[in-house]
């Protein structure tokens, strides 16, 4: 439920009526936009008394929120939200780039990955400590010495760092991380997402590989109910019937989840596609679509990566793509 309250309304007001309305053992949540005020309730509201919110002085107008995802809803938190990290702003028009080898390998790669995705425009470094591999043949990730390398990399470049987390805990681990990613994989890991809940740290959740949008926006919404509400949003392929590509990039999700929530939608083309001829198109595709930014892979030396080689870009690669990036920005601006 929600109640917009009139212009006029003073803050001595508003917690008069966040003290009531948390009397009734309600969640509220208070949205101050450029235009109107928003009060958001989270929990059971049938113990309100609608006609007697709807009869208060301040308020313009109460509307029931059908949707089951209340905090991520665009309807309570009209107003974009924006997530920022060191330089880089997600949301609320500001775009971007996360870019960095799948996994992290050595000191030397991911120095000199950051340094030239920095030099080529991206505000995040991405790599994978602990990687969910499908065969448990397959490279696992560095681990805790993974994260100790991208802590190197963060000193030698400033850029702030991303890395994938696979269970809560791991948490102790992620103290100098800057965002910590959910992957596709645990998407729907409630105990994971709820432990994310209680930080105060930014969280890209990944869209899981055969989840709906709505699944998406609840896990969200398991994350913001213990009140992080600092989530963005990753729309990174499902699976479909089509085999040429390792994915089905659903650009209709970035306009589609804007339209229903507030959070930003950033957009993986690397794991979307599985080859790094289809990762430009599909950026542009997605910038024109309305992504927040991207994610991308890249990797200094594809061929010998120990994991998703085939769609890395390489530094060059990723810098001619930031370059047309930045140029289709300005046309669409
Ligand atoms: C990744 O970003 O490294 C990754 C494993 O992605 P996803 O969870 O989308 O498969
Ligand atoms: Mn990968």
């Amino acid at each position: 439920m929600i109640a917009v309250l009139k212009q006029n309304v003073t803050e001595a007001q508003l917690e008069h009526l966040k003290g009531w309305l948390n009397g009734l053992g309600l969640g509220v949540h208070i949205s101050r936009g450029s235009y109107q005020t928003v009060v958001g309730l989270v929990g059971d509201t049938s113990r309100v008394d609608i006609d007697l919110l709807q009869g208060l002085d301040m308020v313009e107008s109460v509307t029931r929120i059908s949707e089951p995802f209340k905090s991520a809803n665009r309807k309570f938190h009209p107003d974009d939200t924006v997530v920022t990290v060191g330089q880089a702003s997600i949301g609320g028009g500001h775009f971007a780039m996360i870019a960095g080898p799948c996994s992290v390998e050595t000191p030397e790669q991911i120095v000199a990955v950051a340094r030239e995705v920095k030099a080529a425009g991206a505000g995040i470094l991405r790599g994978g400590a602990f990687k969910p591999r499908t065969s448990p043949y397959d490279f696992q990730g560095l681990g805790a010495e993974g994260l100790t390398l991208l802590r190197q990399a963060k000193q030698a470049t400033g850029l702030p760092i991303i890395t994938e987390i696979m269970n809560q805990d791991q948490l102790p681990l992620f103290e100098d991380v800057d965002v910590i990613q959910v992957g596709a994989r645990n998407m729907q890991n409630f105990d994971l997402l709820n432990e994310l809940g209680h930080i105060r740290k930014p969280v890209l959740l990944k869209r899981g590989l055969a989840s709906t949008m709505k699944e998406l926006l609840m896990s969200a919404e398991y994350i913001m109910a213990g009140g992080n509400e600092q989530v963005i949003l990753c729309e990174r392929g499902i699976r479909t019937f089509e085999t040429y590509t390792r994915n089905t990039l659903d650009l209709s999700a970035v306009p589609k989840l804007k339209e229903l929530s507030h959070l930003p939608v950033v957009v993986d083309p690397s794991h979307a596609t599985g080859q790094a001829r289809l990762v430009e198109p599909m950026a542009l595709a997605a910038v024109a679509a309305g992504a927040d930014g991207l994610m991308i892979e890249v990797h200094n030396d594809p061929a010998h990566a120990l994991c998703d080689g085939p769609q890395s870009l390489r530094p060059e690669q990723f810098a001619a793509l930031s370059a047309k990036v930045q140029r289709l920005r300005e046309v669409l601006a």
